[in-house]
């Protein structure tokens, strides 16, 4: 299966494993410089505008080049692998609950990552170096806490 397959135009929540093959020093906007260890990380977004969660989620896809950075996960997309991509589609935002949920399982950092327009303490959340069928599946259930049986996930064949 690619990552890519059958993503919904329509709006939603997502969210992306992202796999750091090494320890980085990153500016992330206003949030100044942060350390990111290698590893796991999962990021955890929406995408409301037109195209929906297909749209967004193939700009993470693209290089750095043929996009302007705008979010703070732009940065990071750049450096990293996108492994697995979830989503769920609606307008209801439970991006911010999905983040709260999978910090059972790793360690939000940096603070406010990805939350300028929130109130939660960030959506970017640190798993360590743990393997990716293993962290997929615990990522799943921890989301599926938030929204049962609803959640679709396409991984990476890589
Ligand atoms: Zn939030």
């Amino acid at each position: 299966m690619d990552i890519n397959d059958s993503l919904p135009g329509s709006p939603g929540a997502y969210a992306l494993l992202l796999h750091l093959a090494k320890e980085i020093s990153l500016k992330v906007g206003s949030l100044g410089i942060h350390r990111f260890p290698e590893g796991l990380f999962v990021y955890i977004g929406s995408a409301m505008g037109p195209g929906g969660v297909r749209a967004r989620v193939q700009r993470h896809l693209r290089p750095e080049t043929e996009k302007r950075p705008h979010w703070h996960i732009d940065r990071l997309t750049a450096l990293t692998e996108i492994r697995a991509v979830w989503w769920l589609t609606g307008k209801t935002n439970i991006e911010c609950q999905w983040a709260s949920a999978l910090e059972k399982i790793g360690t939000r950092t940096p603070p406010k990552f990805g939350a300028s327009d929130c109130r939660c303490p960030g959506h970017l959340i640190y798993l360590g170096k743990t393997g990716v069928e293993e962290l997929a599946w615990s990522i799943t259930n921890e989301m599926a806490t938030i929204t049962p049986g609803r959640i679709c996930l396409n991984q990476s064949s890589a």
